[in-house]
């Protein structure tokens, strides 16, 4: 399905992220598995099923010139990069009235700036080739907002505004640009949650389960193929009917 295409999954280490490199792999796309810190995570991926190419390159991609070492070591490995996927994210909750100012300012750093300066360093390549999706990895707290979360909320609040602006100003390139916005999925993020928030979670989703990874990475790969075509600017949400 995607044996033509290259794709940049950031943050593809564990979680979502590798979930969904190891779904392009298994669909046959070259793959650009980024990660930080844990490189036995993204070695995994690499050795996941498939017959797409898989290469694992690390980055920072809070730093904008980590972010551009990222994208040349991409273009370099498979000629050129047709997907890019804006995954990478951290948590640093607390409550207002005790969150530090390094808390906010990683936070946005990764979560909105991270996914900036990866769509500013391939937006010439895109560009060039007419061609290009972008999605990036929101939350359903973007739209409903949560205690504890004013700086992770926020970001993910901004990267659905720039998905919006940046439909608008990629479209008449054959650029397409969405978010999709997960609810409550199964992942190390989540796991570390106490069980009584946990079960107050699980209340207030009306198919009554937390999400798999998997569920978010169909959406991905769907919003990436050609089926989706004259879809951009959208954000999708997959959280169980939490919120519509
Ligand atoms: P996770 O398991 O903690 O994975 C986060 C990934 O991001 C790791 O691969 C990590 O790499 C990478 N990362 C963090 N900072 C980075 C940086 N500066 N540069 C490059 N990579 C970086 O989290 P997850 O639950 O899969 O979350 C993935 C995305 O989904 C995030 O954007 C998150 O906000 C969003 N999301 C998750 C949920 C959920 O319920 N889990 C719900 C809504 C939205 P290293 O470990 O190598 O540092």
């Amino acid at each position: 399905m995607f044996s033509d295409k290259t794709v940049i999954v950031t943050g593809a280490s564990s979680g979502i992220g590798a979930a969904i490199a190891k779904r392009f792999k298994n669909l046959g796309a070259n793959v650009v598995v980024n990660y930080r810190k844990n490189q036995a995570g993204a070695m995994e991926v690499l050795k996941s099923a498939g017959s797409g190419e898989a290469i694992a390159v690390q980055a920072d991609i809070a730093k904008f010139d980590e972010a551009k070492q990222l994208v040349d070591q991409a273009i370099e490995a498979f000629g050129r990069v047709d997907i890019l996927i804006n995954n990478a994210g951290i948590t640093a909750d607390n409550l207002m009235l005790r969150m530090d100012e390094g808390a906010f300012d990683r936070v946005i750093a990764t979560n909105l700036k991270g996914a900036w300066n990866m769509t500013r360093h391939m937006t010439q390549p895109f560009f060039k080739q007419r061609y290009g999706r972008i999605i990036n990895i929101s939350s359903v707290v973007a739209s409903i907002g949560n205690a504890g979360q004013a700086n992770y909320v926020a970001a993910k609040a901004g990267l659905e505004g720039m998905t919006k602006s940046l439909a608008k100003e990629f479209g008449k390139r054959n650029i397409t640009v969405n978010a999709v916005a997960p609810g409550f999925i199964e992942t190390a993020m989540t796991s570390a949650l106490p069980d009584d928030i946990k079960k107050t979670y699980l209340a207030t989703i009306p198919l009554n389960r937390f999400g798999s990874v998997d569920d978010v990475s169909d959406i991905v790969c769907f919003l990436a193929s050609d089926q989706a075509s004259y879809i951009t600017g959208q954000i999708i949400h997959v959280n169980g009917g939490m919120v519509g």
